[in-house]
């Protein structure tokens, strides 16, 4: 039975307007996701600047649209622009994608490295959209963490060895031309590698959808990785992305191999030659640093 029913009065000022869009932005665009009780409220208070939905449907069994999970959920409907919509629709992938390295890490590196912990930094942030007072750039260079760091037990406090940062998406690295990052992505990944001294390894989940109409569900179908080192080697471009005021580097993805060899880098030790190397030689910010 669900009780969220909360909505936002028509005579709001934000009728009509974006719920993410933290400052009045009109949108009389009405995006309609199906979630359980806690993820719309969660969505209406970490996402959505506390503002609640226009309309809640009726009851159904079917797949949450950003904790995943097979229970029961309802149509909820909110005034959103299409670009944060878009976000808010990459959630649900992104919790997957985390969940898949948790299964990854306890199934085939516990059992062999059962010293290593995984530690997941925030389990997807949700965030309203707002302007920052600092710049991406700015913001990058005071960056300590990423999407999971990796300790070694004991001693007690852990010793931190490594980061990972994760990368979710549609394709298989083997059927890709290029691999895309936004260039606020590598700078943030460049900017915590340098501010920690702790090299950092890039995960590329793949996610697909699967449909079980009304709901949809995202599942992982692989995982590859490689090292920021390696990444940034095998960069082949940097141009603006496609109608985006936004820059992408564009890198050939023999960057990555496929996730079964990682335990041969933890058995080598690899992140201790990479963590040597960036001391000696700290990575580089990109130039331009735009929003
Ligand atoms: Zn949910
Ligand atoms: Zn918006």
């Amino acid at each position: 039975m669900l009780e969220y029913q909360d909505i936002i009065s028509r005579s709001s000022e934000f009728w009509e307007a974006c719920a993410r869009h933290t400052a009045r932005q009109t949108a009389r665009t009405l995006q309609t996701g199906y979630y359980c009780d806690d993820c719309a409220r969660r969505l209406t208070h970490e996402a959505f600047n506390d503002r609640p939905p226009v309309y809640h449907g009726v009851e159904l069994l079917g797949s949450c649209g950003l904790c995943n999970v097979m229970k029961t959920v309802a149509s909820r409907q909110w005034f959103v622009c299409g670009i944060c919509w878009n976000v808010v629709l990459a959630y649900q992938k992104s919790i997957v994608s985390g969940q898949a390295v948790h299964e990854y890490w306890r199934d085939n590196v516990k059992p062999s490295f059962p010293q290593l912990h995984l530690i997941e930094k925030e389990e997807v942030y949700l965030s309203p959209f707002a302007r920052k007072s600092k710049t991406k750039r700015q913001a990058a260079e005071s960056l300590d963490t990423l999407d999971f760091r990796v300790e070694e037990r004991p001693p007690e406090a852990g010793k931190p060895l490594f980061h990972i940062e994760l990368k979710s998406g549609p394709s298989a690295i083997d059927e890709m031309r290029e691999f895309q990052l936004d260039v606020n992505d590598s700078d943030d990944i460049v900017g915590a590698a340098n501010n920690t001294g702790l090299p950092v390894y890039v995960f590329h989940v793949q996610t697909a959808f699967e449909y079980d109409p009304p709901t949809r569900s995202s599942v992982v179908r692989g995982i590859w990785w490689t090292d920021v080192f390696t990444l940034l080697e095998h960069r082949l471009a940097v141009r603006a992305r496609r109608g985006e005021d936004k820059d992408a580097g564009y890198y050939s993805p023999f960057a990555f191999k496929t996730i079964e060899t990682f335990l041969q880098e933890l058995r080598d030790k690899k992140y201790i030659q990479l963590r040597d190397r960036l001391r000696k030689t700290p990575l580089t910010l990109s130039k331009t640093g735009r929003l």
